[in-house]
Formats: C-alpha cells, sequence, structure tokens
C-alpha cells in the first residue's frame, strides 16, 4: 500500500487544515459536506415553470434538506438563502424574469390567500416562489413580507403521501419535504410532459440515506 504523508481517513481537502479525524470538506457543487454529497443522485428533469425558492437559513445547514438535490436537477431552480428580505431586493427578486409569479402556499385562516388575481395566459410559463422552512417559520416569513402575502397562490390539492416522513416528523398531516411540493406543483403546472419519476426515485434515495445516517445515533426519536 502506498503511503501518504498523512494518516487521516483519507479525504483530499484534509490537506488544508492538516490531519484529522474529520473531514469538514464542502462539495463545491452541492455545497454539502463531502461526507454527505449528494451529486450523484442529481436528475436533471426538464421543465417550463422557473423556481424560486426562499431558504430560511436554518434549511441551509439541514442534513435532511434536499433543496440542493431539487435546485441541481432543475435548470431553473434559483435558491436565495434569508428570513427577512428588504422590500427592494424582494421585489427585484420576484419581478426578475417577468413571467406571471405564483407563491406556492396554502390558502389558510392565517394568512388568508389574497382575493382571486386574472388567471394567467393559458399555458403560458410560470415563476413560482416556495419558503423553504418549517411551518411556523414559513408562516412568519410569509407574514413579514406584504410582496410574499399579495403574490397569486397556488396550493397543492391533495397532498401526495410523502417519503419524507421517514425522517423528519410532519408536522401537519399535508406537510410535504419542499423537493416532493415542488414537484407535484410542477406536475400541476405542466401536465404529463413533466416527468418527475427519476428525481423522485433519487429522493427516495436520499431519504434513505439520510435515515440510515441517523439510525446508529441514539434512541428512537423523541422530539
Ligand atoms: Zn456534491
Amino acid at each position: 500500500m502506498r503511503g501518504g504523508r498523512w494518516t487521516g481517513q483519507a479525504c483530499d481537502h484534509s490537506r488544508v487544515n492538516g490531519p484529522s479525524p474529520f473531514c469538514r470538506a464542502t462539495c463545491v457543487r452541492c455545497l454539502r459536506p463531502q461526507a454527505t454529497c449528494l451529486c450523484a443522485l442529481v436528475r436533471p428533469t426538464a421543465h417550463r415553470t422557473e423556481v424560486l425558492v426562499l431558504q430560511h437559513p436554518q434549511e441551509q445547514r439541514q442534513a435532511k434538506n434536499s433543496v440542493a438535490l431539487l435546485r441541481l436537477s432543475l435548470a431553473q431552480c434559483e435558491v436565495v438563502v434569508g428570513e427577512r428580505f428588504a422590500p427592494e431586493a424582494l421585489q427585484a427578486l420576484l419581478q426578475r424574469s417577468g413571467r406571471d409569479t405564483r407563491l406556492l402556499y396554502p390558502d389558510v385562516p392565517a394568512a388568508p390567500a389574497p382575493p382571486t388575481a386574472p388567471g394567467a395566459t393559458a399555458g403560458a410559463p410560470l415563476r413560482l416562489v416556495v419558503l423553504d422552512a418549517t411551518w411556523r417559520k414559513s408562516l412568519r416569513m410569509l407574514l413579514e413580507h406584504p410582496a410574499l402575502a399579495a403574490l397569486p397562490r397556488l396550493s397543492l390539492d391533495a397532498p401526495a403521501p410523502t417519503l419524507y416522513r421517514a425522517i423528519r416528523a410532519a408536522r401537519r398531516a399535508d406537510q410535504v419535504s419542499t423537493l416532493e411540493a415542488i414537484v407535484q406543483a410542477l406536475a400541476m403546472l405542466e401536465g404529463p410532459s413533466f416527468d418527475a419519476a427519476p428525481l423522485l426515485d433519487a429522493f427516495g434515495r436520499f431519504v434513505a440515506g439520510v435515515a440510515a445516517r441517523q439510525r446508529p445515533q441514539g434512541s428512537t426519536g423523541q422530539a
């Protein structure tokens, strides 16, 4: 066996900080630690709707967050991390493309949808804005940003069963992962031309991988 100079569990990037039992190097593509890099799961998926994800900073650090998989699989998916956005900055993000924009969010008593807007031009590609946060935090983001609250809504008719329960307790029966919700919305908007089966299959493997890593770490989950 050819020896290297350092004997830590090999990771090319450990050179930066010297030998270390842990390698914190980050994959430059998916921005996750090398150990949980999900690039091999990326499935390029054709779609017409632009997707803008406003991601709560806490979600960015979650090992179980799957938005990176979505971002790398969809050609027109932008992820902006933040909790509070200045009104001008938010307007610039929301109106960048000149497309009709919809907020993927249910019409709930705590944040009722605005009065019905004129329908989009039939068949015209839309822009979908999605809040990636826990239910409570997404509600707060919505209530604190009038420009988001004013967007016409898109609600999922009947949420599909989620694969996500394996790794994250859903607080509401209709709460699914952000990836699944967006995939379902794109299927609703684009019809049969949108084929997300390979991506959903990859997501299933992502969930299984996260669950497998969680399992050894102690007793069954009590929140
Ligand atoms: Zn990666």
